[in-house]
């Protein structure tokens, strides 16, 4: 096994880190507390080939693999970790599907857009009734037409309030095998939000409703028995969610190093404490181990979809390790990493939505325990 980057990828990922460090350093801070789209970074990223990393140069991407796209946001997330999300966006998730599974005319339609950095792409699968359950969705897609009309309401949409296009689950007909996905214009008649919330971590959110909302044929995208196929692509994604954890916490990790190298109490550098340098080793111990995790899912994967026991094994394993590396930083760092001045406290907040996102690190887990004893164990009574 060898666990070095190649050449190519060492340019790569030194070249991402150069961009960070010219356009992103600046404002990195301010980026973290302002929970709008960064449509800046966005189109920076754009213009140097910093989205559609993980999409064939056939569709406008950059013809890379998943490995890239791991790169990418670690080196983005070491100077900004708040733009490691357009990263996320532009490579990893829907826009991934969409580039998938989508047909000429719609990647013309909203691929363009999205890869040059002037909209962004939702998925909407969670709803009030079906959240870890998702198959228990209820937004219905009924034939109107040629098309079909679309009832329903999502939540916890990541970006809706500034998406183009949702990329939305709905249900043809009963049972999984009804369900598929369509691309649901958000300025359509009939899409309407909910009162804005936030999250923990400062990102929005708001309830997404689709009243009797028109979509016409050349807007399907998987029909019933699609979600399997959906699912698949939805790992990549789940990628992108294990590569922030651990790319915040090790934010997170350097920052309180740092200081601890620094910053001086009793008459010695706290990086002199015993109880702190044992700190650091844990934390160090699980940064590398999520690391070989994360790469063996990203690399296998290459330049298509990552394998499902793979990614579950790598993300419950990183979500968990993001969010006790921030904690602990904060920890080292005392009152100036609770403190908004410093963006561990931003990490670590970031870090606990991914435990739930993208499948919490409970039904990962169902996911492995059910690899390890090769039977499935069905969760409904
Ligand atoms: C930051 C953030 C971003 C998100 N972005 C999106 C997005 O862009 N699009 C989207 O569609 N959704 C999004 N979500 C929603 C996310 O996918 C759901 O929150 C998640 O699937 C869990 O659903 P729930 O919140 O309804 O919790 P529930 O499903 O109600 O679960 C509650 C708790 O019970 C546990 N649990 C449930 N079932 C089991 C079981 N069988 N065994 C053991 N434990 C179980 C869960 O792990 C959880 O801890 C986002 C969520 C967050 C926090």
């Amino acid at each position: 096994m060898d666990f070095q980057l190649t050449a190519e990828q060492r340019d790569f990922r030194d070249g991402v880190l150069r961009f960070a460090r010219r356009h992103l350093a600046d404002g990195a801070l301010a980026r973290a507390h302002d929970p709008a789209y960064p449509w800046d970074v966005a189109k920076s990223m754009a213009a140097n080939g910093l989205l559609g990393i993980t999409i064939h140069e056939a569709d406008g991407g950059q013809g890379g693999s998943l490995m890239d796209a791991v790169l990418a946001i670690e080196a983005v997330a070491s100077v900004c970790p708040r733009s490691a999300d357009v990263v996320q966006a532009g490579s990893f998730g829907a826009i991934r599907v969409l580039a998938e599974y989508g047909t000429p005319d719609q990647k013309d339609r909203f691929l363009k857009r999205l890869l040059a950095g002037e909209g962004v792409i939702s998925v909407g699968m969670t709803e009030p009734e079906a959240g870890s359950a998702v198959t228990d969705l209820r937004t219905t897609a009924t034939p109107h037409g040629d098309g079909f009309r679309i009832n329903g309401s999502k939540v916890f949409t990541t970006h809706a309030w500034y998406a183009d296009v949702i990329l939305a689950y709905v249900r043809y007909g009963p049972g999984v095998g009804g369900i598929g996905s369509v691309l649901v214009d958000t300025k359509s008649p009939g899409v309407r939000f909910g009162d804005k919330t936030a999250f923990m971590s400062g990102e929005e959110w708001a309830q997404t409703y689709f009243d009797d909302v028109y979509v016409p044929p050349e807007n399907v995208l998987l029909r019933e028995g699609g979600f399997r196929r959906q699912i698949a692509g939805f790992n990549v994604e789940r990628i992108g969610n294990t590569a922030r954890s651990l790319a915040l916490g090790r934010y997170a990790f350097d920052a309180a190093r740092g200081w601890a190298l620094q910053r001086r109490q009793f008459g010695r550098l706290l990086a002199e404490f015993q109880g702190l340098q044992w700190k650091f080793a844990d934390m160090k111990i699980k940064l590398d181990a999520g690391q070989l995790l994360l790469y063996r899912a990203a690399s296998n994967a290459d330049r298509g979809f990552p394998s499902p026991d793979e990614t579950s094994i790598a993300k419950a394993f990183c979500n968990q390790a993001g969010f006790d590396i921030a904690n602990e930083a904060m920890q080292v760092m005392g009152g100036l990493g609770y403190s908004q001045d410093s963006l561990v406290e931003y990490c670590m907040r970031r870090c606990r939505g991914w435990m739930i996102a993208g499948g919490s690190i409970e039904i990962l887990k169902n996911r492995i325990a059910e690899g390890v004893f090769e039977r499935s164990f069905p969760q409904r009574p």
